[in-house]
């Protein structure tokens, strides 16, 4: 039998590409692939990159510079581009880095085994077209063999709101949700192979509408659906945006035992000028009803979002107004980012802020969501949470694992493996995870 040739994977970005880089590695499984963790082992090496924020292209392409020497060493060794950049760039990355065989956009993956038949032809293999099939149809067959406790799913792809800022309309294309059954299939086969949580994911995961046996089905209905897989134990979803959380879903958050409660629920800013001038169409008040009606259905839900600081126009009275909505809500997580110029988008033309006061916001804004977060950290201690042991911690016999609010947690000296659920009485809370024993 001839050696299996090796594929190393580089994902950057969102939990969507984690999702991609596993499909594309099982569509090249089929052409006699296996994953390798170094570049130097690998036969083809293959980048999935992300968009969202700046000089993405040109970190690229300096990642791409150093395989040159690795390339002139093994000149079978192809390299290829896939995810956002590839989808923004085309055939520019070509030209610019002519050590690149292969580019690939997101939603034309699925033709992988054919592009790296090209090049395995000696030709330079391009697709970055939005195709009429279904990506996923084409995928089909994924391996049955055991994987860890935890998957994602995407349910959803796409965006049809055109926030100011954002490529992903541009790169990942309209929004399209996958049929119902497809989903629950792809649920149980997971479970089969050991998953116990899965979140679904899209970049409107909560506008999903795909097709179901008597219409379309809401995310809420698919939830229920999967709530009756045994053997799944946790669903989780994201990302969502306010405007399309349906009283179905905020319902499911209080009477689906299932689902987690944990919701990232990003909202950029606090002022509404700001969110006008964002194309957000919603307010900072309408978010905030929004959230008391979660946890009206939810009291104990862990709040997550997140923040763009320094978007074109915003003034200080502005940002007060985020800073005010964060003491608010008060996250559990959140992200926040400085605003960067995506060429192309609305916003790319107007005014910018002053990028000194924008790193001041962004360090301002980030002490107090870090102090909200280690204050809901810090009040699981003496608490009893639900943890599902991922994987071995750092610490010989150390086991680690997530509770219900997504909070790392790590336990030592109890016998458990992974995929394990048990209750665990929070006994410490450190930087970035809590410590406690099995009950
Ligand atoms: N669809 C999701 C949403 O509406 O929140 C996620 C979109 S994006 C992949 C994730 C986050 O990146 C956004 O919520 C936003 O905070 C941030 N982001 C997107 N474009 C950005 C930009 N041009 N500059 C800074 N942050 C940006
Ligand atoms: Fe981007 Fe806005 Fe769509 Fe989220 S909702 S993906 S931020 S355009």
């Amino acid at each position: 039998m001839s050696e299996p040739k090796k594929l190393y994977i580089k994902t950057y970005g969102c939990q969507m590409n984690v999702y991609d880089s596993e499909r594309m590695s099982e569509a090249l499984g089929g052409q006699g692939y296996v994953e390798t963790q170094s570049p130097e082992d690998a036969d083809m090496i293959l980048l999935n990159t992300c968009h969202i924020r700046e000089k993405a292209a040109e970190k690229v392409y300096s990642e791409l510079g150093r395989f040159k020497g690795l390339k002139a060493e093994k000149p079978d060794l192809k390299i290829g581009v896939a995810g956002c950049v590839a989808q923004a760039e085309g055939e520019e990355i070509m030209r610019r880095q002519p050590l690149v065989d292969l580019v690939v956009g997101p939603q034309s993956y699925h033709r992988l085994p054919e592009l790296e038949a090209k090049t395995r032809a000696g030709e330079k293999a391009l697709d970055t077209d939005f195709p009429e099939e279904d990506k996923f149809e084409k995928l089909k067959n994924r391996p049955k063999a055991k994987r860890g406790p935890t998957a994602f799913l995407t349910v959803q792809e796409g965006c049809d709101k055109f926030c100011a800022f954002c490529v992903v309309p541009y790169t990942r294309g309209a929004e399209v949700s996958r049929p119902a059954d497809r989903i629950l299939r792809e649920a149980q086969d997971l479970v089969e192979r050991g998953v116990r949580e899965i979140t679904l994911l899209g970049q409107n995961v909560n506008a999903y509408h795909g097709a179901g046996p008597d219409g379309d089905m809401t995310l809420a209905g698919l939830i229920w659906e999967l709530n009756k897989i045994d053997g799944l134990e946790r669903i989780r979803f994201t990302t969502s945006h306010p405007n399309d959380m349906t009283d179905d879903l905020i319902e499911a958050h209080g009477t689906c035992e299932k689902l987690m409660p944990y919701l990232h629920l990003p909202v950029q800013s606090g002022s509404d000028k700001i969110l006008k001038r964002m194309n957000r169409s919603h307010t900072a008040e309408s978010y905030l009803r929004l959230i008391e009606r979660i946890r009206e259905a939810r009291p104990d839900i862990l709040m997550s979002g997140d923040f763009i600081v320094g978007f074109p126009e915003e003034t200080e009275e502005d940002f007060q107004a985020t800073l005010d909505l964060v003491e608010q809500v008060r996250y559990g997580y959140a992200y926040s980012f400085k605003y960067s110029t995506r060429p192309g988008t609305p916003a790319a033309e107007r005014p910018q802020v002053d990028p000194q006061e924008a790193d001041d916001r962004l360090q301002r804004l980030q002490a107090l969501i870090t102090r909200h977060q280690r204050e809901i950290q810090d009040a699981m201690v003496g608490r009893t949470v639900r943890v599902l042991f991922e994987k071995p911690g750092r610490l010989a016999g150390q086991m680690v694992g997530k509770s219900e609010y997504l909070h790392a947690v790590h336990v030592s000296g109890a016998d458990l493996s992974a995929g394990d659920l048990r209750n665990v009485r929070i006994k410490a809370s450190g930087a970035n995870s809590l410590a406690g024993e099995v009950l």
